[in-house]
């Protein structure tokens, strides 16, 4: 009974199997096969039917597609020879593509692509291996616009297998092209804003805790270096003692002179930027040039200049250029330049005013000299250290003679004045490493590091002899004033090796300088 029911079996299936595929074949299934036993009588059935089932559909002719192509089809429908000569086009594809229906019959395909070049795109065999199943491709229309499309291309096969006819069918996705280009612009813009925006709070912040003004201007070029990769970048501060423009940064390097003007180096508001306070901005530099401070040649493209404004004054320029054409025109890189240059310029004000208040702190106001107390801080701190380097220290005390008779012959103002010019008289007599001070009111005193009696002696009898010899001209007064200045010396460690010690030597040399006559310099 078993091998009965085996035998039978193997007779049905394949009946069943061909029985069902004819069925599929019927219904419209046009790609249905039945697998091939690799031998028997089935076999030879099956491949019987498959043969019948592939001549019926050969016997449909091509132009029978013609009502689907010609029915009120969205898509663009093109229908070629197996060697890709358009046979017939469809309603929309006309209309997207711009031609008339006997314009593109018996064309070749590539037409469509013209981007391709006049032979037929390789691309075209993957159809004929039906590989291309809506895949983006562009068509180029009449007028040569080009057209994104999603594209299928599909072979029809004879009964043979052999291809017949190509069915290209594409949908326009112009609108959905677009809309996916302004997303990724978004996308790209928001990420380019996010990125900028942290960057801008990290120099924020950076600007903020610095409190040296270079390390400023240097945090300001490695920003602007980052994030403009220019080619020319220099700043220039005006110089408020010598009312000249000085150079910061210059990059690549170059002597100012080779940057700027020789007159305007010299006279900065013959700078519109410096004169105005207002930034310009020089799109091309071989063509159109609102300036012309700026006399070294750029390789093309243009520049930048912005001011630097401390305090509602205008203390410097940013000059930044870049070979591309154009490229400070565009307003949102504008205005994050002008975000860099005013977070610098607020921050070189802060710096400026600790330094003004640092100044103010340890400084007298009429002279310029140092003040009592800084005085009084650094002498401890010389006497210290030259205990620790086991050398001298001269210190000079100097009080102004008959001062009191210039104040009441000349009025205060004029004594005020001639306090000022004694005072420069002194700084310019000294070294750097030496420190003047005010003392009192006509009373000035220098520590001398370093220095011994015999050398402190020297260079106070300096001091009194120019003092002597100047002629003191005030603004109110037209005869030049003569002052003259006594001066006691004392040298550590002889005369003290304390602070009390040492001045109280100095300040008896003093009296003794007064005592002996005034306009005299004396030793304890
Ligand atoms: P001596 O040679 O003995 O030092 O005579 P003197 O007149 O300089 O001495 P005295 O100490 O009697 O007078 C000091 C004068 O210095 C008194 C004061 O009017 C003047 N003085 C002190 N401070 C200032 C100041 O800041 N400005 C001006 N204009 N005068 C000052
Ligand atoms: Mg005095
Ligand atoms: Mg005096």
């Amino acid at each position: 009974m078993i091998i009965g029911w085996f035998l039978l079996r193997r007779l049905t299936s394949p009946l069943q199997k061909i029985l069902s595929t004819v069925e599929k074949a019927v219904q419209g299934d046009r790609f249905h096969r039945i697998e091939i036993p690799s031998c028997g009588d089935a076999g030879k059935i099956d491949h019987a039917s498959n043969t019948m089932i592939a001549e019926l559909q050969g016997t449909i002719p091509l132009k029978d597609y013609s009502n689907i192509i010609t029915q009120n089809m969205d898509d663009a429908l093109v229908v070629t020879s197996p060697e890709f000569t358009i046979q017939m086009v469809n309603r929309s594809a006309c209309e997207l593509l711009g031609y008339n229906e006997h314009e593109l019959i018996g064309k070749p395909m590539e037409i469509l692509f013209s981007e391709e070049g006049d032979a037929p795109p390789p691309w075209f065999d993957l159809i004929v291996k039906n590989l291309i199943h809506k895949t983006e491709k562009t068509y180029v229309s009449k007028d040569g616009r080009k057209i994104p499309v999603l594209f299928s291309g599909t072979p029809i096969r004879g009964n043979m297998g052999d291809v017949q006819g190509i069915v290209c069918v594409a949908l326009d996705i112009t609108e959905r092209k677009r809309i996916e280009a302004e997303l990724k612009k978004a996308v790209s813009q928001r990420d380019a804003n996010i990125k900028d925006l942290g960057y801008l709070m990290y120099f924020s912040t950076l600007m903020n805790e610095e409190v040296r003004e270079d390390k400023l201007i240097h945090h300001m070029a490695t920003a602007l270096h980052e994030h403009f990769q220019p080619e020319l970048l220099a700043v220039l501060t005006v110089d408020k003692v010598k009312k000249a423009f000085d150079a910061t940064l210059i990059s690549p390097p170059m002597p100012l002179h080779k940057l700027i003007r020789a007159d305007v180096l010299a006279d900065p508001p013959l700078c519109q930027v410096i004169r105005t306070g207002r930034e310009i901005v020089v799109d091309n530099s071989a063509k159109d040039v609102p300036c012309n401070c700026i006399i070294h040649k750029m390789e093309g493209g243009g520049y930048a200049c912005l001011p630097l404004i401390t305090g509602g004054a205008i203390s410097g320029m940013v000059i930044i250029g870049k070979k591309d054409t154009g490229y400070w025109y565009n307003e949102e890189i504008r205005k994050l330049l002008l975000v860099y240059v005013g977070l610098t310029a607020s921050a070189l004000q802060r710096v400026r005013l600790i330094d003004l208040t640092r100044r103010a702190a340890i400084t007298d106001s009429l002279t310029g000299a140092y003040n009592r107390r800084f005085f009084d801080e650094m002498l401890k701190k010389q006497i210290a250290l030259a205990k620790r380097r086991n050398e001298s220290l001269g210190l000079v005390i100097a009080d102004l003679d008959h001062f009191k008779n210039i104040n009441d012959t000349y009025g205060h103002v004029v004594g005020d004045q001639a306090l000022q010019q004694i005072a420069s008289i002194m700084k310019n007599s000294i070294r750097s490493s030496d420190v003047l001070a005010r003392y009192g009111g006509e009373e000035f005193v220098i520590i001398m590091p370093s220095s011994d009696i015999t050398n402190t002696l020297k260079k106070a009898e300096g001091i009194r002899q120019h003092i002597e010899s100047f002629q003191f001209k005030m603004n109110s007064h037209a005869s030049p004033i003569k002052i003259t200045i006594s001066i006691g010396v004392a040298a550590f460690p002889d005369h003290g090796a304390e602070y009390e010690t040492l001045i109280e030597a100095a300040d008896l040399a003093l009296y003794k300088a007064k005592k002996r006559g005034r306009n005299r310099v004396e030793a304890p």
